[in-house]
């Protein structure tokens, strides 16, 4: 069941992932080598609780294992997504994808940026670029009348162009009042497939994208999926609205960025 959201509802979402984008912003002051992402969570939570949302990651059900320890997800360099937060430092040249939910007024919010530690290797460097872009060009597609398998095929056309892998088991997925709402949306797919989108439809896109093969694993505690190759991989994703026109990005890198500043991907 896919729900169309009124304008109301959309603006909720966006407060909801505006909360995301700032709190991703405030991990984005700590990554550096010698940190670790239990702290990162840490701060994250203690953001989100202080502005009225709710973790949404936190508690998290899973059919393999307990429920999601923390309120974000920290993928280091082969992790792709879903990674536990623990006590292992941040070393120079990782990378860490943040994945961020939240719950606030009744609203979710979902949204992914890959971080780098200290200095990285340029080819590293190259795919966080090539995938925050494909992210981008993905969301071009998101217009009334255009389909989901548009956003896929554009996705993945852009990032097997580079000779990168893009994840198959894993999908960017719909957004309202559950963080998983229909429909799923794949980074992968055929022009013309899938189900229509409209205005008013809000997803989630994330592509998640190898350096080296497509073929992933899930590790022991049940979450973390890794690479089979142990080369790394990258995630951004955003919240948006499907516009008749063009996409209403929800989810914000902004603030992301302005941390950043020249260190944004
Ligand atoms: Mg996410
Ligand atoms: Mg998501």
């Amino acid at each position: 069941m896919i729900y169309l959201k009124t304008d109301d509802e959309i603006e909720l979402l966006r407060q909801s992932n505006l909360l995301v984008g700032k709190t991703l912003a405030e991990v984005a002051k700590l990554v550096k080598p010698g940190i670790t992402t239990r702290q990162l969570d840490r701060i994250a939570e203690e953001f989100i609780r202080d502005h009225g949302g709710v973790p949404t990651f936190k508690g998290f059900k899973s059919p393999y294992g307990p429920p999601f320890p923390s309120a974000i997800c920290a993928s280091v360099n082969d992790e792709v997504v879903h990674g536990i937060p623990n006590d292992i430092p941040l070393k120079d040249g990782d990378i860490v994808s943040i994945d961020c939910g939240t719950l606030l007024n009744g609203f979710c919010g979902d949204s992914a940026y890959t971080f780098c530690v200290g200095e990285v290797e340029p080819e590293v460097m190259k795919l966080l670029k090539v995938t925050k872009e494909a992210l981008y060009v993905g969301i071009e597609k998101a217009v009334h009348g255009k389909r989901v398998g548009d956003i896929g095929c554009a996705i993945q056309d852009y990032c097997e162009s580079h000779s990168y892998g893009v994840v198959r088991e894993l999908v960017g997925h719909g957004i309202g009042k559950e963080m998983h709402e229909d429909p799923p949306v794949p980074n992968y797919g055929r022009r013309g497939n899938g189900p229509l989108l409209k205005k008013g439809m809000c997803i989630a896109i994330e592509p998640m994208i190898c350096q080296g093969a497509r073929q992933i694993y899930m590790a022991d505690d049940g979450w973390t999926i890794r690479t089979r190759d142990g080369k790394p991989a990258a995630h951004f994703e955003h919240t948006i609205a499907v516009g008749m026109d063009k996409a209403d990005i929800l989810s914000s890198f902004e603030f992301i960025e302005q941390v950043l500043g020249d260190k944004a991907i």
